[in-house]
C-alpha cells in the first residue's frame, strides 16, 4: 500500500459544536495566581489555616508539568495531566466525539477502558483485530473508518499482548486517517522503541497518553499525561475539571520524580526479570507460546488457561486470564514481579505441571 500524505487535517473541525461554545469554568486560582511577593488570599472560601491540604490545589500542575517536561523533553505547553489517564481519555472522548453520532475505531485485544468509555459517551466502536502476529491490519483499519471516525486507540506497546506496533504501520495509519490517533504509551518506558510524543509537530492529529502508574511506581496517585498540539491541550484544559489532579497527588508525583535513579533501577530489574522469566517459562511444558513483550508483562498461551489460572489462585498467586479476548485462546497475562515474586511464580507453575 503505498503512503499518502492527506493535506493537513482541519483539527478544529474535528471538535464538537458544543465544546468550541463552552465558556469554562474560571476558578478563583485561575483568575489569580499569587507569584513573588506572599499574598493574602481572601477569594476562595478556604479554610485559612494551614494544615498542608487546606488550599486548592494548582489547577495546571505546573510544578509537576515542569520536572515531566524536564523528564520527557516535552514543552509544558503540549502536555495536560489527568486523574489517571482514564480521566485524560474521557477527555478525548468528550472534545471529538458526538453521542449517538460519532465512531472510534479499536484493535483488540486490547486495553479495556477504550470500549468502556465509548460506551459511555454512547459513541459507536468499530472493531478492527489485530493480525496474527498482533500488529494493525492498517488496509482494513483505513477501509473501515468513515467520515464520523473520530478517534483511532493504537495501545504500543499493546495491552494485553505486550508487544510494540511496527512505526510503518503507525506512520501509515496517521498519515492517512482523517481523525484523531491516540497512541496509549502506557509501557513505553519497558520499551526499547522512541516515544511518539516527539512527532506532534510533524503530525496534528496526534495524541500520545503515558501515566505514572506502571514504570513511575505511582498507580495509587492517579496521574496520567497527555502529550498533543497546543491546539488540542488548549480545549482539553477548557473542559478538565478545574481542580482534577489533587494537592496529594502534585505533592507525591514531584518527590516520587525526583528520585530519577531510582525508577530507573527498578525498569531495569524488571527487564532483566522478563528476561529471566521468559527462559524459565521455556521450560514449563504446557507452556506453548510466549508472546515477545515490550512491556512490563508477558502474555503466554497455555494447554488450559482457565484451569492453570484456578490452579495458580489455589496457591495464591492471581495472574490475569484472558483466554477470552480475540486472539488471545487459552492466553494468560504475567505482570513481572520483584525477583522474589517470579521466583515464587516459576516454582509454583513447574509444581502445578505435575497435577
Ligand atoms: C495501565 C494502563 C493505563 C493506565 O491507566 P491509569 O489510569 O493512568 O492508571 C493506560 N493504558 C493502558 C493500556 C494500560 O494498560
Amino acid at each position: 500500500m503505498t503512503v499518502t500524505k492527506t493535506t493537513k487535517l482541519d483539527i478544529e473541525s474535528l471538535i464538537r459544536p458544543a465544546i468550541k461554545a463552552l465558556k469554562p469554568y474560571s476558578s478563583a486560582r485561575d483568575e489569580f495566581q499569587g507569584v513573588s511577593d506572599p499574598m493574602v488570599f481572601l477569594d476562595a472560601n478556604e479554610n485559612p489555616f494551614d494544615n498542608g491540604v487546606n488550599r486548592y490545589p494548582d489547577p495546571k500542575q505546573r510544578t509537576v508539568k515542569s520536572i515531566l517536561s524536564d523528564i520527557k523533553g516535552i514543552p509544558v505547553e503540549n502536555m495536560l495531566l489527568g486523574n489517571g489517564s482514564d480521566e485524560v481519555l474521557d477527555l478525548i472522548f468528550r472534545v471529538f466525539c458526538e453521542p449517538n453520532q460519532d465512531n472510534i475505531l479499536i484493535l483488540p485485544p486490547t486495553y479495556g477502558m477504550y470500549e468502556v468509555l465509548a460506551n459511555l459517551n454512547a459513541i459507536e466502536i468499530k472493531k478492527i483485530q489485530l493480525t496474527d502476529d498482533f500488529q494493525p491490519d492498517v488496509e482494513n483499519i483505513l477501509s473501515k473508518a468513515d467520515k464520523n471516525s473520530k478517534l483511532l486507540f493504537l495501545c504500543s506497546p499493546n495491552n494485553p499482548t505486550g508487544n510494540s506496533f511496527t512505526s510503518e504501520s503507525i506512520t501509515e495509519l496517521v498519515n492517512n486517517f482523517k481523525g484523531i490517533i491516540v497512541i496509549d504509551e502506557a509501557y513505553i518506558d519497558f520499551s526499547n522503541g522512541e516515544s511518539w510524543s516527539t512527532k506532534l509537530e510533524e503530525f496534528p492529529n496526534l495524541i500520545v497518553t503515558q501515566t505514572l502508574s506502571k514504570a513511575y511506581g505511582m498507580a495509587g496517585i492517579r496521574l496520567g499525561i497527555c502529550f498533543a498540539s497546543t491546539q488540542i491541550i488548549n480545549v482539553l484544559n477548557a473542559i478538565k475539571p478545574p481542580y482534577n489532579v489533587n494537592e496529594l497527588t502534585q505533592q507525591k508525583a514531584i518527590e516520587q520524580l525526583s528520585s530519577k535513579e531510582v525508577t530507573a533501577n527498578q525498569i531495569k530489574t524488571i527487564l532483566e526479570e522478563r528476561t529471566k522469566l521468559v527462559s524459565e517459562l521455556e521450560t514449563v511444558n504446557y507452556v506453548l507460546k510466549i508472546y515477545p513483550s515490550d512491556a512490563n508483562f508477558i502474555l503466554v498461551k497455555v494447554d488450559d488457561a482457565t484451569k492453570r489460572y484456578n490452579q495458580l489462585i489455589d496457591r495464591g498467586i492471581v495472574i490475569r486470564n484472558r483466554t477470552t479476548q480475540p486472539g488471545c485462546d487459552n492466553c494468560l497475562r504475567l505482570t513481572i514481579g520483584t525477583p522474589e515474586e517470579n521466583e515464587v511464580l516459576i516454582k509454583t507453575l513447574l509444581l502445578i505441571s505435575e497435577s
